[in-house]
């Protein structure tokens, strides 16, 4: 129950969905989280709602993760408050427009959007880490969490090539960081969701999230506590030799 206690854990993009579910998680487990996101209100909203859960405590954070001056701020703030470094990063913000299963391919694809995309899916996980990693060094403890899909792995007709491609790249950044920092003790592994239930999805129209159940061994789509629960363990003393690898959590679809 308090397999956290004692911990510090940045969350990103944790005001709703599967980052709201993995800040929760860490908080039953007796962590400090922060509570990290776009909104003022939506960050203020999750933190109401999970202060007093469990054992452990929050504290909002209202950031870009793309922007990485700001970023640097807010987290050097918080570790003030908090009177210690984060030793766990979860880098959950992400996004992808587009995300609608028409035909968005790449000879149509606006400059602004890749880049932004690029900025926030891709920049927004190096721009923690950046800022994050020498403190674990010096602490010889750390423990990362990035997120991919498994539409890095392989080819989905639902999302965009610019999401692909950044989700592609989580995954080998997350072996080369695991090799770069596995040296002082720092793990570092990725999370590969399938279809989840979440607001990312509920704007998606009902029949391609039909399609992709059809395409799930397991039959429906998952749900956000489940992909929680693989980053707890993947921080926590169980996953101990686990490092560099990408974890599908998507009840068999597309096994790559
Ligand atoms: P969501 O859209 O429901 O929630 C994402 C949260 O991230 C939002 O609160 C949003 O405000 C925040 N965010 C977006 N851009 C940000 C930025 N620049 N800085 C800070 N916060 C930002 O999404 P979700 O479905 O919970 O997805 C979470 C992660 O899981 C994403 O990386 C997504 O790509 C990945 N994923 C989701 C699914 C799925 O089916 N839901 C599948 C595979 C991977």
């Amino acid at each position: 129950r308090d397999s956290h206690r004692g911990r510090h854990v940045l969350v990103t993009g944790a005001a709703r969905g599967i980052g709201r579910a993995i800040a929760e998680g860490f908080v039953r487990r007796g962590a400090t989280v922060g509570l990290l996101d776009l909104r003022g209100e939506d960050v203020a909203a999750a933190q109401a709602e999970l202060e007093g859960i469990g054992s452990g405590h929050v504290r909002g954070l209202v950031c870009d993760v793309s922007d990485y001056a700001a970023l640097a701020d807010a987290l050097v703030r918080a570790e003030a408050d908090a009177g210690a470094p984060f030793d766990t990063i979860v880098n959950n913000a992400g996004i992808s427009p587009k995300h609608d299963g028409a035909a968005h391919r790449v000879w149509e694809m606006d400059p602004e959007e890749w880049r932004h995309v690029v900025d926030v899916n891709l920049t927004g996980h190096f721009n923690t880490i950046r800022v994050l990693t020498p403190a674990m060094r010096e602490a010889g403890r750390g423990w990362i969490v990035n997120t991919a899909s498994v539409a890095g792995k392989t080819y989905s007709p639902i999302v965009a090539c610019h999401y692909a491609a950044t989700k592609s790249a989580i995954i080998g950044f997350t072996k080369h960081l695991a090799a770069e920092l596995g040296p002082w003790n720092i793990r570092v592994n990725a999370l590969a969701p399938g279809r989840i239930a979440t607001p990312m999805v509920a704007g998606v129209a009902a029949e391609i999230n039909d399609a992709q159940v059809a395409l799930t061994p397991m039959g429906r789509l998952g749900e956000p506590p489940e992909v929680a629960d693989t980053a707890l363990w993947l921080t926590s003393s169980e996953a101990s030799f686990v490092t560099g690898q990408t974890i599908d959590v998507a009840g068999g679809y597309m096994m790559t």
